[in-house]
């Protein structure tokens, strides 16, 4: 007596009865038949692991997606200041800029 698998709960059978002492399936098995069932077992574990490999690559996508949008926000609140125009470290930029916007005053 040897012991088989089975194909239905994958535990140690005994080869010589017909039907699997832990799930009840029938042991009968052709040739054609496992092999049928392994290929469908080997497709459903590849397409799996397929789909969590695409799931990876979404999440990074949408890690980097979104840290996109926090960087320029960042960026925006906090120009730093050798990215304006005219800079340069040892001058200092003149901030006329209130007087440039200052209403305008007519004598009366
Ligand atoms: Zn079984």
């Amino acid at each position: 007596m040897k012991n088989m698998k089975c194909l239905n709960c994958h535990k140690q059978t005994p080869d010589t009865e017909l039907y699997c002492r832990h799930c009840g399936v029938k042991l009968d098995y052709t040739f054609d038949e496992v092999k049928e069932k392994f290929t469908e077992e080997i497709k459903e574990e590849r397409a799996d692991e397929t789909e969590a490999f695409f799931r990876w690559i979404m999440l990074i996508f949408i890690l980097v997606y979104f840290s996109g949008f926090l960087f320029n926000k960042l960026w925006q609140n906090s120009p730093s200041p050798s990215l304006l125009p005219g800079y340069h470290p040892s001058v200092k930029i003149q901030d006329d800029s209130s007087e440039l916007y200052k209403p305008l005053v007519l004598p009366e």
